[in-house]
Parts: structure tokens; C-alpha cells; sequence
């Protein structure tokens, strides 16, 4: 008997965390369709070093914060599921896109509040609520958070709130997609070296020296302590693990 190959959908997979990630899917055995805000040729390298595993691969242009343009995605999406996928449906959603926004409660304007709303809480609902027909029974969604929805340096009120408020999001979609079979749960990386904030975690020593100094195992994480935890949770031995947050941080903060 043939098992059916599953199918990821990573959102961001061009870059940092979503790279990471898709790449460590693509070795569960997993097919992975990645989407990609700007970075074309960065998502194009994606594709190939998937293929490369000997994975099914594609990626689709998305910017999350456009809900309006959902609709035409999900077209495309399903699209290209049939055509290089041979399949109507997927299974793994991974909503991990985004952007940082550092600002003092006192200073942030309306526009970054309502950028980073619409990046990190309504595209991440709405992303995920027109995916649920395409989603297979017996699928998973896993929602990217932070560490800052635990802690509260200065400078991330909104980031961090919108974070917990994914957290919130994802156990409502655990509780109303359990009869389905679908599980929800979000992954919250600590501080990891990638470009997020033009790289601040990753170029900026003193930053850097900080962070290493509050984490219990004393350094700052690399996508490659976060991908595979994603991967796991897209696993058959992670089918019990519904609605938690799991913080990936290394000890960040304690
Ligand atoms: P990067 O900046 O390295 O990558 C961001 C990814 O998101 C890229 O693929 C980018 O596409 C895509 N993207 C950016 N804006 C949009 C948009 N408007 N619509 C669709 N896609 C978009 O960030 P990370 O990999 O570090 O972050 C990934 C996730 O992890 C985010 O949700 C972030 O909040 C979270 N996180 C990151 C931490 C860190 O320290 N790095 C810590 C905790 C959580 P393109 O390449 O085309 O521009």
C-alpha cells in the first residue's frame, strides 16, 4: 500500500525562519509549497533545494497583510496544488510571515499599528480561514509567536501584543477544528539571528551579547534550532499535541 505524501504551506518560506522551516518539512518527507512577499529569486532557491531532497515544491507570491488579495491566492493555490501536486487539499498550514516593528507605546503611530494588525493578526485569520476547505481533515496548523508575547522589553507593546493574540487565536481554531481532526498549536521562537528588523538580532553585537546573557543556554538561536521543532509538530508522533504554545528560546528570560 502507497501512503499519500502530505503537503506544507509555508508562509515567508523565502527567508530566515520560514526557509529553516520549510527546508526541515521537506526532510519529514513532506511536500512543501512556500509563499514569498518580495524575495522571488530567494523563494526560487527555496524551490530548488527542496527539490533537491527529492520533495514536490512551489512558491507563490502572498503579501499576508492584503486580505483583499486572498481570494485570488487561494485561486492560484489550489492551481498549483492540482497541477504539481496531483492533490485538491493540503495538510500542514505554517503561518510564520513577518515583520518586526520596534516603537515606545508613546511614539507608535496609527499606520504601524495598523500595518503590523493587519501582517501579524487579521492576515493570519482571515489567511487561515479561507484555507480551512483546502486543509485535509486530520491536518495541523502551526502559528508562529515570540518570545515577546511572554516578555516585555520596551519597544514591542504592539508586536508583542498581536503575538498573544495569535496564541488566543490558536487555541479557539484548536477547539473548533478538533472535530475535524485538525490540531493548532504555535511555536514561539526567542531572539534568532535572521534579517528580521534589518538583522538587529543578528548584526548588532551588543544586542546580541544581551540576549546570550539572559538565555539559559547561553547564546542566541539559529533558524536551525527552530525549523525542525515545525517539523516535528507536521509529524505523526506529534498528533496529540493540540492548542499549546511552545517556546523554542533556549531558556530566554526565566
Ligand atoms: P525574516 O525577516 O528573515 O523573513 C521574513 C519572511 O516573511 C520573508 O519570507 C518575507 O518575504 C516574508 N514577509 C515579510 N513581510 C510579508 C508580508 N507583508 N506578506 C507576506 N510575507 C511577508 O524574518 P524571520 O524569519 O526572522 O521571522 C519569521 C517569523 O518568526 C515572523 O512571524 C516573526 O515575527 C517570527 N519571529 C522571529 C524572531 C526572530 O528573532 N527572528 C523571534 C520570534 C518570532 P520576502 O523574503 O519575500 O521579503
Amino acid at each position: 500500500m502507497t501512503t499519500r505524501t502530505k503537503i506544507a504551506l509555508v508562509t515567508g518560506g523565502s527567508r530566515g525562519l520560514g526557509k529553516n522551516m520549510a527546508l526541515a518539512i521537506a526532510d519529514k518527507g513532506i511536500d512543501v509549497i512556500i509563499t514569498y512577499h518580495s524575495k522571488a529569486d530567494d523563494a526560487a532557491e527555496v524551490v530548488k533545494a527542496i527539490e533537491a531532497k527529492g520533495r514536490k515544491a512551489a512558491a507563490l507570491q502572498l503579501d499576508t497583510s492584503h486580505v483583499a488579495a486572498f481570494d485570488a491566492f487561494f485561486k492560484e493555490f489550489s492551481t498549483v496544488l492540482n497541477k504539481t501536486f496531483n492533490s485538491n487539499h493540503f495538510d500542514f498550514l505554517v503561518n510564520n510571515a513577518g515583520t518586526a516593528l520596534y516603537a515606545p507605546v508613546a511614539s507608535t503611530t496609527e499606520e504601524q499599528f495598523d500595518t503590523a494588525v493587519n501582517i501579524h493578526f487579521k492576515g493570519v485569520f482571515f489567511l487561515t480561514q479561507k484555507a480551512l476547505p483546502f486543509l485535509n481533515d486530520g491536518g495541523r496548523i502551526i502559528n508562529i509567536s515570540s518570545g515577546l508575547a511572554r516578555f516585555t522589553p520596551p519597544g514591542s507593546s504592539v508586536y508583542g501584543s498581536l503575538k498573544g493574540a495569535i496564541e488566543v487565536f490558536t487555541r479557539y481554531l484548536a477547539t473548533e477544528l478538533g472535530a475535524r481532526g485538525i490540531a493548532a498549536n504555535t511555536v514561539a521562537p526567542g531572539a534568532i539571528e535572521t534579517d528580521f528588523g534589518g538583522g538587529r538580532v543578528r548584526d548588532n553585537k551588543e544586542i546580541n551579547d544581551v540576549i546570550a546573557a539572559h538565555t539559559a543556554l547561553g547564546r542566541v538561536g539559529l533558524p536551525d534550532d527552530i525549523g525542525g521543532v515545525v517539523a516535528f509538530l507536521c509529524t505523526e508522533e506529534a498528533r496529540w499535541i493540540n492548542a499549546q504554545r511552545i517556546e523554542v528560546s533556549g531558556g530566554m528570560n526565566l
